[in-house]
């Protein structure tokens, strides 16, 4: 049963979800800045359906969103909730996570999660109240189960690889591989069409993508963008990536500062990226800031 209180704002209940492979439901976010109007619909959320439960896999940025995605579980199946997975600390992934604050379930994020969500949650929530007003009543819920490296976990019929990685798009990363499909659900450590977000780092990211594809993995749910097989959106990421370590290493090796290396690379032509105001900028920056030690 949804709480009796759930009145799900227009917003957080617009977008559809989709099934992208037997019992796999997908949520896919906008390519947007985060608005008043979107609220922070930005991921792709959703959830997996098992014989005899059901796994969200990230859940949104409001209670809101949480509680829509419970709308769509259950417009699909009576089953319980038995998981809840958050594939990393970014808010858009996982502070939906209060909607589902009611049922016994397992809450599983990676073994850095409850530090960098106690490190940085009051700092996301003031962010996002000032921003949308459908924000309010989101709180941040700590997982309750961690994952040290890998933990299988079964939802009738439907056993689920967990993995987490060392730190690559953040220290965070924990992805769900789904074997009864070949399904990679991602999280962030693919990003489709949207500009990636570096907030881990950033060699630590291309050596992640090299092991990203295990040999059974036939299909991949980025955190952002569109269901594919993986490889052309991994080779396009790898570019990017890769441009931008080359081109820091450059101006480092030039001598130049952090805001002489953004007058360089800021202004960079990116025609195949979307959403690149700003985040360009501070990937240049995080760049700068890890590379500058080698
Ligand atoms: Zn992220």
């Amino acid at each position: 049963m949804l709480p009796a209180a759930a009145a799900l704002s227009t917003a957080a209940a617009a977008l559809p979800y989709r099934e992208v492979a037997e019992g796999i439901f997908v949520r896919f976010g906008l390519h947007e800045e985060v608005t008043a109007d979107n609220c922070g619909a930005i991921a792709n959320i959703g959830f997996i359906v098992g014989d005899a439960s059901v796994a969200v896999v990230d859940s949104g940025t409001t209670q809101q969103q949480g509680l829509a995605l419970r709308q769509a579980i259950a417009d699909v199946t009576d089953k319980p909730i038995s998981h809840l997975v958050a594939t990393h600390v970014h808010f858009d992934h996982c502070f939906g996570h209060s909607a589902f604050a009611d049922l016994p379930l397992r809450s599983i994020g990676h073994r850095n999660l409850p530090r960098a969500l106690a490190e940085r949650g009051a700092f996301y929530v003031q962010l996002l109240s000032g921003i949308c007003p459908d924000f309010a009543g989101t709180v941040v819920v700590p997982p309750n189960e961690t994952v040290e490296d890998r933990l299988d976990i079964d939802l009738g019929n439907r056993p689920l690889r967990l993995k987490a990685w060392p730190t690559a798009h953040t220290n965070t990363d924990l992805t769900v591989f789904d074997p009864s499909t070949g399904t990679l659900w991602a999280g962030d450590l693919l990003f489709d069409q949207r500009l990636p977000t570096l907030d881990g780092s950033l060699l630590g990211w291309l050596e992640v993508l090299d092991s990203l594809l295990a040999e059974e993995v036939r299909r991949v749910i980025p955190g952002h963008g569109a269901v594919s097989d993986g490889r052309a959106a991994i080779t396009a990421q790898r570019r990017y990536l890769e441009t931008l370590r080359d081109g820091v290493r450059q101006a480092l090796a030039d001598d130049l500062d952090i805001p002489a290396t953004l007058a360089r690379l800021g202004a960079d032509d990116l025609p195949d990226w979307q959403v690149v105001e700003d985040v360009h900028g501070r990937n240049i920056v995080s760049a700068y800031t890890e590379l500058e030690w080698e």
